[in-house]
């Protein structure tokens, strides 16, 4: 068994992160396996080498030890680039330049209906530049979609993974609730989707453990496996974490902030017990 912590470090980990961040070493660990940490970084405008010294910082407080050496996507695009190119030869990609407020005005255009459909991947995508660049061959330096109707086509069984028991998601379901992804960001060369499936299969990743805010994005993974021929892992999606007033907690709050347990006096241990594992 190898799991994993992929956190961004783009602000202080707060008691969600310390949850995932424990839960997945102790499944390593109860299972004789390893768990590895990955730098998600490719944000390069706000991911910070300050955050990710504290992310080092805290997780060794917190009493977790990590296979070394550490993976930082900011140093794998080479591989993002060779996966789209793959997904390329396929037919299955197209640039998109559409900007978020083309998109938002193609989703509240009166004939597509009034309430916007947002999905994992944002707006589910009107397929404007699909059809537009059809045949056009692709541009790596521009933000790039999945034609996720071509790619389902491909499939030659159901789309199917495990995540606390049997999951499924059909074609249409996929194309009207998630539709075309963003498969490379402007400026970025690849999307967090892509980055994670390329790298879950390269560190050989067998149990995926992050909160349930993902849980929706799992079907996008798990097709961008199967297109890009590599196993799916088994998922477990845990509970979030909320504060006092039953909102989840996000990078932005720092109250819940790890170091600031840490400066406070709160032990390890305690963190355990805020969060709803076995102690140590
Ligand atoms: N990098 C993502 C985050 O910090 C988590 C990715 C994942 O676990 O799949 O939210």
């Amino acid at each position: 068994m190898k799991t994993r912590f992929a956190p961004s470090p783009t602000g202080p980990l707060h008691l969600g992160h310390a949850y995932s961040a424990l839960y997945a070493s102790d499944l390593a660990e109860k299972n004789q396996g390893e768990f590895l940490l990955r730098i998600e970084d490719i944000d390069q405008a706000r991911a910070q080498p300050k955050w990710e010294q504290q992310i080092y910082e805290d997780l060794s407080w917190l009493g977790i030890r990590w296979v070394k050496p550490v993976l930082r996507q900011s140093s794998r695009l080479d591989q993002y680039r060779s996966a789209l190119q793959h997904l390329d030869k396929m037919g299955l990609i197209y640039n998109c330049t559409c900007s978020r407020r083309d998109i938002q005005e193609a989703a509240n255009a009166p004939q597509e209906g009034s309430s916007l459909n947002l999905g994992p991947d944002g707006i589910v995508y009107s397929g404007k530049c699909r059809q537009e660049n059809a045949g056009i061959s692709v541009d790596y330096t521009k933000p790039i979609r999945l034609n996720a109707q071509a790619a389902f086509n491909t499939l030659k069984s159901p789309l199917n993974w495990v995540d606390n028991g049997a999951k499924s998601m059909a074609k249409d379901k996929f194309l009207t609730q998630i539709g075309d992804i963003v498969l490379s960001r402007k400026n970025m060369g690849t999307s967090y989707h892509l980055s994670v499936v390329v790298d879950d299969a390269y560190q050989g990743i067998t149990d995926v453990v992050r909160g349930k805010d993902l849980a929706e994005a799992t079907a996008i993974h798990v097709l961008l496996q199967r297109l890009l021929e590599v196993p799916t892992p088994s998922y477990h999606h845990h509970g979030l974490i909320r504060d006092e007033n039953g909102t989840r907690l996000a990078k932005r709050d720092d109250a819940k902030a790890i170091a600031l347990f840490r400066q406070n006096g709160t032990t390890p241990d305690e963190i355990r017990r805020f969060v709803g594992l076995p102690q140590a």
